[in-house]
């Protein structure tokens, strides 16, 4: 409002001194018109004047003359006036001029005929006024101002007569200038309105329009015939603004602020109060909700009286009514758990005493023993008045410390768990990687273990031990003779390896030295020692145990510790290869063998694929007949390089690969193929034998197979070797033999008399026939001692029942001594060499042994 009143004021003073500085001006420019005015009216009176003499000297001299009229003219131009010429016209025709030259011109112009100057000088005539015109064109140039004077000459008989007409010219320019119009220091811009003496509406012949249009100052000219209007403003039109206009615009909008300023502030002071006011109650109250629903309560403690100021929700942590009224120190002391005063007090007063913060937790114990647990937080305070206060809240944690409780006591429950649980684990662990029997470690640790030292720089070697003759004492003595066996065989590797050695048992009776930094000859020393101490034998229930024990020995040589192990296992093979309690280093013979056999294996495998296996086939004849009586079939290898190889060069390996079985049934299924053309072909075979090999005899799918092939009784001769026998007898190999039986299949004894096989157990066999070795029999014909050995191996067959087949019969002689010893059946290459089929067939037809013999 105060500034719309101020504005209001400013707006009308504004205008004010508009108007008043514009009448300022107007006036000083009226004043300046009233100057030119006056000079005007002054000349053109005083030139008239100046005429009016000379009318006045024409009324008394009407009949004057040109001379005297220049004379008297001449007089007045002497006299300061703007007057050009004056003319006398006596009966209104131009008789009279001066000054003459530059006017003769005008001499003889009738009023009455010119039609220009007749209408001004009837009207001065008839009016007998003074007529004032112009400004016209002069005849003799330029412009000028014509009074034209009516001169009445008094008759004698009184009255007067019309003389003519005076007329005097003023000279425009000059007459301006005088009146100074032209003056350049004039600083208005003047218009002059009333030709002819017209007034203010007539036209315009000084100035220009825009001094009429520019709303201005106006004046009349009073002319000895009426008038002329001047206008006047100021030059370059009247000014916009006044000059003081700023100034005093200033000066009001200083006088505005002086008073709206202290308003604005005021006002603002009041409105910031109003919004504090507002904030502080909305903060208040929002504290208030906050303190409420928190459940936290403020106390103040003045230090210098002990006396205490206590909220509604402190009284009621306190159990006090909430009824404003101050507290002591020793209501609060009071309501503490008396176990934790002291402490409380001492928090206390320590924060009192160093005027810093305090910050607490203690219990209080309520009059009907209930225990609540309150933290305590306040700061020191000092008045206006200089009173020293703590200030502080204090909440119930009640809840907090027994939730604390039960977490702590949860974490201490998880963890007992926990450790159980890790004890339990690691329980586990040792028993996944220990044998539970000698508490050594097992397979598997010892395959995380060499999968751990994979570095080849590794200085070590494993020793890879097999017990022998384990199973024999396993099977005869039982379990518990085994596993004591086994205990005492561990006890025995344990105390010999080195403190810093590994000891495992991978497998039934199998263990491995891990050895870290022994060379080859303590290695040896070490190996001699373990092979030593398990030959001593062993009591067991007072039966005298004996075993023994070999070793493959693989030392680091920049190999995988993984290849230690098979490289070990290899050189154990090769131990128990060359007979058994004895130990073998893995070398590079080993090594090279081991190639040499990997290449053989892969042709042996190769070469069953394309069939390369093929049977030769070598007769048997009766003794006392010479007929043939069987025909035994014999594996060759047609090699596509070596050409066709014999058994021993392929059948150790093909053992060793486990592949012999294969090679045994397709020489079985090739003798059988032929078998049946030989008898289509009435050749009259009765009977092939095939060779079996041990590997064949543990095959679990060996019956099943054979029945399929649909076998006729007696047609067929399994030739096992006596050293298939020599080893305990495996179950699975009797029953075998059994069904091979029943199938109609006759069980020779192949090779008899070179092994050592109990006579007993061959012979509860129950073979068909004996095949007496040929190593035997070639010696016969030189070595009676040689023909008596086979003439009781002969005897023993016959007193059984077994028919006795002797193999390598070379000549005649051979033959001879044989059939007289009583042996049914002979083989040999005296009657004829393994053949292929097709020789085989010819030679059966040929029946040329008979001319032989
Ligand atoms: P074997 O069962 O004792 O077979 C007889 C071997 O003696 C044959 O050797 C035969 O060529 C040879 N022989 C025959 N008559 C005479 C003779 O008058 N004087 C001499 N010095 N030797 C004679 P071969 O064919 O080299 O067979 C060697 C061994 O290979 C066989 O001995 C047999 O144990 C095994 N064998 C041969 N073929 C097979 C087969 O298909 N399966 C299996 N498992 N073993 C086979
Ligand atoms: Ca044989
Ligand atoms: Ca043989």
């Amino acid at each position: 409002m105060a500034f719309v009143v101020l504005l209001a004021c400013a707006l009308l003073a504004d205008r004010q001194n508009r108007i008043v500085s514009d009448q300022l001006e107007r006036a000083d420019v009226l004043a300046k018109v009233n100057i030119v005015r006056a000079k005007l009216e002054g000349n053109i009176a005083g030139n008239l004047r100046l005429v009016q003499g000379l009318v006045a000297t024409i009324i008394t001299e009407p009949d004057m003359g040109q001379e005297r009229f220049a004379a008297l003219a001449a007089n007045l131009f002497q006299q300061k006036s703007q007057l050009r010429d004056i003319a006398g016209a006596p009966d209104l025709i131009i008789s009279l001029i001066y000054p003459m030259n530059g006017n003769e011109k005008a001499l003889g112009v009738d009023y009455r005929k010119n039609e220009t100057q007749r209408r001004a000088a009837i009207q001065a005539r008839d009016q007998r006024v003074l007529v004032f015109a112009g400004p016209v064109e002069l005849a003799q140039g330029g412009l000028g101002f014509i009074g034209r004077i009516p001169v009445f000459v008094p008759k004698a008989g009184g009255g007067d007569r019309f003389w003519g007409i005076v007329s005097a010219v003023v000279d425009v320019d000059r007459l301006y200038a005088a009146s100074g119009l032209t003056d350049p220091e004039l600083n208005i811009d003047v218009a002059l309105t009333g030709k002819d003496a017209l007034g203010g509406g007539g036209e315009r012949f000084f100035g220009g329009q825009n001094v009429i249009d520019g709303h201005p100052v106006t004046a009349n000219v009073q002319l000895p015939s009426g008038s002329w209007q001047i206008s006047a403003i100021p030059k370059g039109g009247w000014p916009a603004a006044p000059k003081n206009e700023w100034t005093l615009r200033a000066l009001m909008l200083l006088a505005g602020a002086l008073v709206v300023l202290p308003i604005m502030v005021a006002g603002r002071l009041f409105g910031e109060r109003q919004k504090n006011y507002a904030e502080l109650r909305r903060l208040s109250g929002r504290l208030e909700l906050a303190l409420e629903a928190s459940g936290i309560g403020v106390w103040e403690h003045d230090l210098a009286t002990d006396r205490m100021v206590w909220d509604d929700r402190v009284n009621e942590i306190y159990g006090k009514p909430a009824d404003g009224q101050p507290r002591g120190y020793d209501d609060w002391v009071r309501a503490i758990h008396p176990e934790d005063r002291a402490r409380a007090q001492r928090d206390f007063d320590r924060a009192a005493g160093n005027k810093s913060l305090y910050s607490s937790q203690y219990r209080l114990l309520g009059p009907d023993g209930a225990v609540r647990h309150v933290r305590a937080r306040a700061s020191f305070f000092q008045d206006i008045d200089g009173a020293p206060k703590l200030i502080g809240a204090e909440w119930d944690v009640t809840s907090d410390v027994l939730l604390n409780e039960t977490l702590r006591r949860e974490r201490q429950l998880t963890e007992s768990k926990n450790a159980e649980l890790n004890v339990a684990k690691a329980q586990i662990e040792y028993a996944a990687l220990h044998d539970s029997l000698t508490g050594l470690p097992n397979r598997r640790y010892l395959d995380e273990l060499l999968a751990e030292n994979t570095g080849p720089n590794q200085p070590t070697a494993l020793l890879h031990l097999d017990l022998d003759r384990f199973k024999q004492i396993n099977d005869t003595l039982g379990h518990a003779a085994g596993d004591a066996m086994l205990v005492h065989a561990s006890e025995v590797i344990k105390a010999n390896a080195g403190p810093g050695d590994f000891v495992a048992r991978i497998g039934g009776d199998e263990f491995v030295v891990m050895s870290h930094g022994l060379d080859d000859d303590e290695l040896a020393a070490l190996a001699d020692r373990i092979i030593e101490q398990m030959r001593q034998p062993l009591d067991y229930r007072g039966h005298p145990c004996r075993f023994g024990v070999s070793i493959g020995i693989a030392a680091n040589s920049g190999v995988e510790t993984k290849q230690l192990l098979v490289n070990a296992d290899l050189a154990l093979y090769r131990a128990k290869g060359r007979g058994r309690n004895r130990y073998e280093f893995f070398n590079e013979e080993l090594q090279n063998e081991i190639v040499r056999t990997k290449q053989v294996a892969d042709e042996i495998l190769g070469g069953l694929e394309r069939n390369e296996f093929v049977a030769y086939y070598q007769p048997q004849f009766d003794a006392r007949t010479l007929e043939i009586v069987g025909v035994e079939a014999l594996s060759r290898w047609n090699h596509p390089r070596r050409g066709v190889l014999a058994p021993d060069a392929f059948l150790k390996v093909a053992e060793e690969l486990n592949v012999v079985s294969l090679i045994d049934r397709t020489i079985l299924e090739q003798a059988l193929e032929n078998f049946g053309r030989w008898n289509q072909a009435h050749l009259k075979i009765p009977r092939v034998s095939v060779n079996v090999s041990a590997r064949r005899l543990e095959d679990k799918s060996l019956i099943e197979g054979l029945r399929k092939l649909d076998i006729k009784q007696g047609t067929v001769s399994f030739e096992l070797v006596e050293s298939i026998f020599l080893d305990e007898n495996d179950e699975l190999v009797t029953w075998n033999i059994e069904h091979i039986k029943e199938l109609g299949i006759d069980i020779e004894i192949d090779d008899f008399g070179t092994g050592h096989a109990s006579i007993v157990s061959l012979l509860k066999l129950q073979p068909r026939r004996l095949k007496i070795d040929r190593q035997l029999v070639i010696p016969i014909t030189g070595s009676s001692a040689q023909r008596h050995l086979v003439l009781s191996i002969i005897e023993i067959g016959k007193s059984l029942g077994i028919e006795v087949i002797a193999e390598g019969v070379e000549t005649m002689e051979h033959a001879r001594i044989l059939k007289e010893l009583g042996c049914d059946i002979l083989q040999g290459y005296f009657f004829g060499r393994p053949m292929e089929a097709s020789a085989f067939k010819t030679f059966a037809r040929s029946r040329k042994w008979l001319a032989a013999g």
